[in-house]
């Protein structure tokens, strides 16, 4: 028979008797005035870079998309189903955020599977290969690199899967023309999932440093 797991049961109550607890006002203003997270956040799905668990963020802060190696599209209006074009076109045209953060992290199962070219797919729609293919002329040159180690391929196309993010929000109309009007910043940044290290990038040179704090 099907059964909800209870974990996520337990979790849940913890959250009412917890958190919506301590927040409840916060959650019914919010209910009543509706949204107005001041940053949208690109992240990958993996379960241990949630961006709300990493910024400490509260209901209403973030207006966040996740797939999968955390990577925006380009402009491309054809027609089909773009997820995270429809989520950027509502946090930019509805909410108007300030500010957008590409966040990338270590150890992306995401990248790993870009850099492994002669992979199978894993389903006859091979998915994940066809979204990966939007770091293809990238993933063949960082893997073609004999110098590096394979751990430092991985960190490599982690951070330049990042600035090709950004490249490509600024494909779209709406991000340009905030952008050059002061009106929007992009952002990237990189966590570490074993130390916990918060890396962002310059917007200049595109190299990724720890912020000072
Ligand atoms: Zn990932």
């Amino acid at each position: 028979m099907q059964r909800f797991p209870d974990y996520l049961l337990k979790g849940y109550n913890n959250f009412m008797s917890g958190r919506f607890n301590e927040q409840q006002q916060r959650y019914k203003a919010l209910a009543e005035t509706g949204q107005q997270p001041k940053t949208m956040v690109i992240a990958c799905c993996d379960s241990r870079a949630a961006p709300e668990t990493i910024f400490d963020s509260g209901p209403g802060e973030l207006f966040v998309v996740r797939n999968v190696a955390n990577m925006m599209p380009p402009y491309e209006p054809d027609g089909q189903y773009h997820s995270t074009s429809a989520a950027l076109e509502f946090a930019v045209q509805v909410l108007k955020v300030s500010d957008i953060v590409v966040m990338g992290h270590g150890r992306c199962g995401g990248i790993k599977a870009a850099l492994d070219l002669d992979a199978e797919p894993l389903s006859p729609g091979d998915f994940i290969g066809r979204w990966m293919n939007l770091l293809k002329p990238a993933a063949e040159q960082i893997h073609n690199n004999e110098l590096m180690t394979a751990a430092e391929r991985q960190r490599a196309l982690e951070r330049v899967s990042i600035r090709n993010s950004i490249a490509n929000l600024r494909t779209f109309p709406c991000v340009k023309i905030l952008e050059q009007r002061g009106k929007l910043q992009l952002h990237g940044a990189w966590f570490d999932i074993s130390t916990g290290e918060l890396w962002v990038m310059d917007g200049k040179t595109g190299d990724f440093a720890r912020p000072g704090m």
